[in-house]
């Protein structure tokens, strides 16, 4: 309780509380969006997950982050009721279309409404060449964000219309703040006791994984992190990165990967970009050594229900809640599973 006091104290929540009522610390992680890459299936939002903390009793939502910003956040932060406006910062973990391209929808709609500002701090990994000679650059996504609005005209209309907007678009309202890859887990952003944490993981180069500690919790998403080994033999799947930021962690957001996509069945996916996920069953493994309470799988490959994943067919048909249940628990997992839909939530304690 103490710990939790001072946590809201340093943010200025006590402040905002009424009188009388026993303050409640809550953490509550909904995944706003659960699509596994860049397919479309029945309507599913692209990969991201909302992590919120505040008073129970106020809708805990003082401290807003969301994390990728996938295919349609926009509408699910509406029907989380998080207006765009509030999010006090946006995580990536990689730039993969599947992950960022809903941050230009969200970025354009802050700049229409709320061009006065706050800017919103952007935290991603700093620029990271590839071997195969390339650079992914979060801090250049950000800077171009509103570069084809501003190839339209469209912006310098809306400005002649309304001259109090920033004249440089939306990217004038991101406060991009880049971090060093690193193996052990270090603070790249916080606000009184909410602290996040990132850790350099394998899945394209400048990926990272995120913590959130907070009085009330702590969760660990993911990304599309897979094993520093590329392929078998390897011991898992999953990354040795996420497990030590996870350790101790009470929920885990994982993109999940199921085994009957694997190349010893013939759904004909490519074994490299299978072997980049985490399956299911090394997630419930995982999870089971880190001593997780939850397991929130999102970004499912394949989709509950679906007999395709984009090109490829589900060996066996379509996979439901159960299939990936099964996995989960044949890794060992015997805590709560939530195979992830659009939506939905864990909310601490
Ligand atoms: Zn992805």
């Amino acid at each position: 309780m103490k710990n939790f006091l001072l946590g809201l104290a340093s943010i200025g929540l006590l402040s905002v509380m009424s009188s009388g009522a026993e303050a409640a610390a809550c953490m509550k992680v909904t995944l706003t969006g659960t699509q596994g890459g860049p397919p479309v299936f029945m309507g599913q939002a692209g990969a991201g997950t909302l992590v919120q903390f505040g008073d129970d009793s106020k809708g805990c939502n003082f401290v807003n982050l969301q994390f990728d910003t996938g295919r349609g956040t926009t509408q699910r932060l509406s029907q989380s009721g998080v207006p765009v406006g509030k999010l006090n910062a946006i995580f990536l973990t990689h730039m993969h279309s599947d992950h960022t391209e809903g941050l230009t929808d969200m970025m354009q709609l802050r700049w229409h409404f709320n061009s006065g500002g706050p800017k919103v701090d952007l935290v991603c990994s700093d620029d990271s060449k590839s071997p195969l000679g390339h650079t992914l650059s979060c801090r250049k996504y950000a800077q171009h964000i509103g570069d084809a609005l501003i190839n339209s005209g469209e912006m310098a209309q809306r400005l002649a219309e309304n001259k109090k907007r920033l004249p440089g678009g939306p990217a004038d309202l991101i406060n991009t703040k880049t971090f060093p890859q690193a193996d052990e887990p270090t603070m790249v952003w916080s606000y009184g006791n909410v602290k996040v944490y990132a850790i350099n993981s394998r899945h394209i180069p400048g990926h990272a994984s995120y913590r959130v500690d907070t009085p009330a919790g702590s969760v660990v998403i993911g990304g599309d992190a897979g094993n520093d080994a590329p392929k078998p033999p390897r011991a898992s799947s999953t990354s040795a990165q996420v497990e030590k930021l996870a350790m101790g962690a009470d929920i885990i957001v994982h993109s999940t990967i199921h085994p009957v996509m694997g190349p010893d069945k013939d759904s004909g996916f490519p074994p490299p970009i299978y072997y980049r996920q985490s399956t299911a069953t090394d997630l419930g493994s995982m999870a089971l050594r880190t001593g997780a309470k939850h397991l929130m799988l999102t970004h499912l490959i394949p989709p509950m229900n679906a007999k395709r994943q984009g090109p490829y067919p589900i060996p066996g048909g379509g996979l439901s809640e159960d299939d990936y249940k099964q996995a989960v628990s044949d890794g060992g997992f015997a805590g709560n599973t939530v195979v992830g839909t659009d939506l939905v939530s864990v909310q601490l304690p």
